[in-house]
């Protein structure tokens, strides 16, 4: 009687899947065509698509550019380009606000094979997601960023420190200021928790790299109370 009702449970499970299924289809994060299973939510044909920010080419020198005045910055990874409209967009989109955590912790072990690939791994200490505002991360339920962080340390084997970086204050939209004004207004968002601790080569990870704003200021904190290498890993990057 027993095994009876438990098949009868498992049969109505399964139907009730088919049926949420046949409702609700699992498509790719990216361009929204059917995949069947939960973890090709980035499709192949999507994944060949997207273009990949190549190992040193004048583009990664041109990012490293944008923290000249940075001297302890040694590398910046980026697995993919950003533009407005291509389809890394609706991933990030995906991963920020569509509640994707698997995709991040996916785009985080392709992007550790990524810095793996390029030969640079001076053996990074630690690994220091930007944090989240509080407020964000409850809203959220996650931090995007240390998620990627979790798939890059399972590939690389680096520790993530989760709360290396915090932040201080809750920042306004940046969208319609200049790159200074960004800047100044990001200048004093981060700080770091245990400042007589921090390791000697630091690789902070972030979802995209625009301005490089977050950086800058997220590197000042550390470099406040010691002067470590800092290299900095994203998924896309935004083209100016
Ligand atoms: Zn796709």
């Amino acid at each position: 009687m027993l095994r009876k009702n438990t098949g009868l449970r498992f049969n109505i499970l399964r139907y009730t899947q088919d049926l949420f299924d046949l409702f609700f289809p699992l498509t790719c994060a990216a361009c929204e065509k059917d995949v069947l299973r939960e973890e090709d939510r980035i499709c192949s044909s999507c994944r060949m698509s997207f273009i990949k920010s190549e190992a040193n080419t004048l583009e990664e020198t041109k990012l490293k550019n944008r923290f000249i005045e940075f001297p302890n910055i040694d590398h910046i990874y980026s697995l993919y380009k950003f533009a407005r409209g291509n389809e890394i967009q609706n991933l990030i989109h995906a991963i920020k606000y569509e509640n994707h955590p698997k995709i991040a912790v996916k785009l985080g072990n392709w992007l550790g094979a990524h810095i793996a690939e390029q030969n640079t791994l001076s053996a990074y200490n630690a690994i220091a997601p930007v944090p989240l505002h509080p407020k964000k991360l409850k809203i959220r339920g996650y931090n995007q960023s240390s998620l990627i962080s979790a798939g890059i340390s399972e590939t690389l084997g680096i520790p993530v420190i989760d709360d290396l970086l915090v932040r201080t204050k809750h920042t306004e939209t940046q969208t319609k200021k200049s790159r200074w004004e960004r800047y100044k207004n990001t200048s004093e968002k981060f700080n770091v928790n245990n400042p007589n601790d921090l390791p000697d080569k630091i690789l902070i990870v972030d979802d995209i790299l625009t301005s490089g704003a977050t950086l800058t200021s997220c590197a000042s904190a550390i470099h406040k109370h010691k002067k470590s290498n800092i290299s900095m890993a994203v998924i896309a990057y935004a083209i100016n």
